[in-house]
């Protein structure tokens, strides 16, 4: 099962980024091909159903699989990157972390008014990220479809953040 393999693939790093924290780090699951093909497929199975014209994926892990699953879907990817990475006009979301605060910025093409549009990382922890990047997603008139995770960390309660906005949140191993 899916699930399982993904949690015997994914590592545990303690104390990373900062003392306290156990970070998931799923680079081993891109050492393994047929892994990361059985995913992208799982990811795009679990949206069946789900109508979808652009799968959004967030810097940097959400280009992982963000591109795959888009090919799948048949649908465009545009990337959400750190502000001042993108280079040409875009729109801003400064949203708070546990210090200070961040910026995200998609591109003011990438998206038209009315599509539907699938959010993707790599991790759901308290959600605050995927909030900014559904923000984004509606300045430009776009709205938001679902969202889709490798990994939920359920006992963060992110999903009740992103409710408010979409409550299709999928995830294909939850902790
Ligand atoms: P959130 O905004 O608190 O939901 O954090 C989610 C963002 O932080 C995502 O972009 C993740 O890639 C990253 N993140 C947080 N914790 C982890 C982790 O344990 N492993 C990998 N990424 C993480």
């Amino acid at each position: 099962m899916i699930e399982s393999k993904i949690k015997s693939t994914v590592r545990d790093v303690y104390d990373f980024p900062k003392p306290g924290i156990v970070f998931k780090d799923i680079t081993p699951i891109l050492k393994d091909a047929a892994l990361c093909l059985e995913i992208a497929q799982a990811l795009a199975a679990q949206l069946k159903g789900i109508e979808i014209d652009v799968v959004a994926g967030i810097e940097s892990r959400g280009f992982l699989f963000g591109p795959a699953l888009a090919q799948l879907l048949n649908v465009p990817f545009v990337p959400i990157r750190k502000a001042g990475k993108l280079p040409y006009k875009t729109v801003q979301q400064t949203y708070n972390l546990e210090y200070g605060s961040a910026t995200i910025e998609l591109h003011e093409d990438a998206l038209v008014a009315g599509q539907k549009v699938l959010i993707h990382d790599d991790l759901l922890a308290t959600g605050g990220t995927v909030v900014a990047a559904s923000e984004l997603v509606m300045q430009l008139g776009a709205e938001v479809a679902g969202y889709s995770f490798i990994i939920g960390l359920d006992f963060l309660n992110g999903r009740v953040r992103l409710e408010p906005y979409c409550n299709k949140i999928f995830s294909l191993a939850s902790y």
